[in-house]
């Protein structure tokens, strides 16, 4: 998707005003009527039809009549939101160009005052399994706020909480910087992603060192979900960095098991076919007897030590709760639970990562400071009335 930042320089404080107030309307209106986006944006000036018209003209707002007439945020208005507030915290400066694009979101560098380039990603839980979200809104229907905001949030802070914790226990990860609404940053990793490696020195140590970490995460409490080749960066010394954990589960799951010898088997079946390692069976004359041997063990779920506790204890202190990994569980379970593995027929990532990213270039890098502008005028001779019939035009 396209995130022309650009329009952020022409966006007023009453413009942001506005597009907050229709978040906030969000919390329990899947389209917020305009009188209640009036009231919650307490314009001082008035001029909230006027404000609507423009967010409408750049795309940061969708306006629906089908069920009753209201407005909703778009992917856009969402983003920049989260990128607004990003920036107002000082923690980059501007939004460079798109270096990844997920099924369920978009990556992209932004550049601190420094210069040092980070990694943005916006969630965009529901842009491909948007159906999965109105059935799942059924049992999680008590909610009025369950929406892709809602999930594409929770992802995020649930990314971030791993992230944080997992570097924390010296896992190979992403340092993770800040997080706002559906908006992680974090470093950027320097290399490729492994889907992307034709060639290495020591096929037999990347495949050792990270089928070691599924096995140090599951002595940790937990299970990658989606640990496949999309999913491992490897750099030009061969360091691995594992990245994408929204899908994260406990060994406790009910499916821990099935999940943690998927993650497994990805591993093993790529670096057959990439890599030709062998995992077949032989036969070695071992004492004078024949023994069948494989050259690989596949690690045993059942016989890791595994320390569980981890989600509780430390994820809550991130202020990602229980309670949020029950629910984010419940959707994303549908999605990993249909998801194959690694193969070349297809994967859970398939078409997000292939060389044509080196061509993504959604945005060149620029100099673009994000600040604020000067409050606009408003327009508030005009009556609201007549506001709204030009806004209806
Ligand atoms: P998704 O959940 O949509 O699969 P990922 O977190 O896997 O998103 O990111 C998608 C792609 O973006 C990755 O395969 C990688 O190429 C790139 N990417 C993600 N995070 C980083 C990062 N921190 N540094 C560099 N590239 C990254
Ligand atoms: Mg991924």
């Amino acid at each position: 998707m396209k995130l022309d930042v650009d329009v952020l320089r022409y966006l007023s404080k009453d413009d942001f005003r506005v597009l907050t107030a229709v978040e906030m309307g969000m919390r329990n209106h899947e389209l917020v009527p305009s009188e209640l986006v009036v009231r919650i944006a307490s314009l001082k000036h008035g001029g909230t039809y006027k404000v609507l018209k423009n967010l409408l003209k750049y795309k940061l707002l969708h306006h629906d009549s089908s069920k009753y007439d209201g407005f909703r945020l778009t992917y856009l208005g969402y983003d920049f939101l989260a990128i607004k507030t990003l920036v107002n915290r000082g923690v980059f400066v501007a939004v460079g160009r798109q270096i990844g694009v997920g099924k369920e979101s978009d990556i992209f560098e932004v550049a601190k005052e420094d210069g040092t380039i980070l990694a943005m990603k916006l969630h965009r839980l529901g842009r491909t399994s948007f159906r999965a979200v109105k059935s799942k809104r059924d049992y999680l229907g008590h909610r009025n706020n369950y929406n892709w905001l809602y999930l594409s949030r929770l992802a995020a802070l649930k990314e971030f909480a791993f992230m944080k914790a997992l570097e924390e226990h010296g896992f190979p990860v992403p340092n993770a910087v800040d997080c706002n609404r559906h908006c992680v940053v974090m470093s950027l990793v320097q290399g490729y992603p492994l889907v992307q490696v034709k060639q290495l020195q020591n096929p037999d140590i990347v495949f050792e060192t990270i089928i070691g970490l599924v096995v140090h995460l599951a002595e940790h409490g937990l299970i990658h979900c989606d640990f496949n080749e999309f999913n491992i960066m490897i750099d030009d010394d061969e360091n691995v960095t594992m990245i994408d954990f929204p899908q994260m589960v406990s060994v406790s799951h009910r499916n821990a098991q099935m999940y943690f010898d998927r993650d497994v088997e990805c591993i093993f079946k790529f670096f057959s076919k990439r890599f030709n390692l062998s995992f077949q069976e032989h036969t070695d004359e071992i004492d004078g007897s024949e023994v069948d041997t494989e050259e690989y063990d596949r690690p045993c779920f059942s016989s890791i030590a595994k320390c569980t506790g981890f989600l509780d204890k430390e994820l809550s202190a991130s202020g990602f709760t229980r309670k949020d990994q029950d629910e984010i569980e419940k959707f994303i379970e549908e999605g990993i639970e249909k998801d194959t593995g690694s193969d070349d027929e297809g994967t859970a990532d398939e078409g997000r990562n292939s060389d044509e990213f080196d061509e993504t270039n959604i945005k060149e890098f620029d100099s673009l400071q994000l600040l604020e502008q000067p409050e606009r005028v408003n327009c508030d001779e005009k009556g609201k009335a007549e506001e709204r019939q030009q806004f209806c035009e």
